[in-house]
């Protein structure tokens, strides 16, 4: 094999594993990547194995869900509720 960019095919960072490479995200090679939660995603090598990436964006919703939840309870507001 003569790529170029390192080949990530099959290995796992946080709940993604690398499919197949597609193309560029700017200047890093992007990798199509499969969730633990099923859905696909299209990442950039470079933010996958720094581990600026680890889910297709199902994760940080899941903190941020969790965040809010705290947050809920200290501002006592009921106009917003995430679970409808
Ligand atoms: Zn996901």
């Amino acid at each position: 094999m003569s790529t170029r960019g390192i080949n990530l095919a099959g290995k796992r960072f946080g709940r993604l594993t690398a499919i197949e490479r597609d193309g560029n995200i700017g200047t890093s090679a992007a990798w199509i990547c499969k969730c633990d939660c099923g859905r696909t995603t299209k990442k950039a090598a470079g933010a996958l194995r720094m581990g600026h990436v680890s889910s297709c964006g199902c994760l940080q919703k899941e903190t941020r869900k969790f965040y809010a939840t705290g947050f809920k309870r200290k501002r006592v507001s009921s106009a917003f509720d995430p679970c409808s």
